[in-house]
């Protein structure tokens, strides 16, 4: 991963300020809505319904949502699952490309 992915990209502080400024259970309601128009402009685009510069931007949205999310639950919690999955996520990929 770059220095410009999108991991990198978060500003930490910010996620905090914005759950400080509109609290945890509005942001909660807000990480739904966001992930579910990233789900519609996601799937738009692969019906060729709608554009890449759509997608990009839900992308952003939810990703940022889910940053905030993973500060709601719990970062060292989230982190560890992220640790688990990403592990199971590369044995299985090293399965396939063995198969
Ligand atoms: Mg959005």
């Amino acid at each position: 991963m770059g220095s410009d992915d999108s991991a990198d990209a978060i500003d930490h502080d910010l996620l905090e300020k914005a759950i400080g400024a509109w609290g945890t259970d509005l942001q909660m309601w807000m990480a739904v809505e966001e992930l579910g128009e990233a789900q519609t402009a996601i799937a738009r685009w692969q019906r060729g319904r709608g554009g890449r510069d759509a997608a990009v931007e839900e992308i952003a949205d939810a990703i940022i949502m889910a940053h905030q999310m993973a500060v709601c639950f719990g970062e060292d919690e989230v982190a560890e699952a992220i640790g688990e999955k990403q592990d199971r996520l590369r044995k299985r990929v090293l399965e396939e490309m063995d198969a």
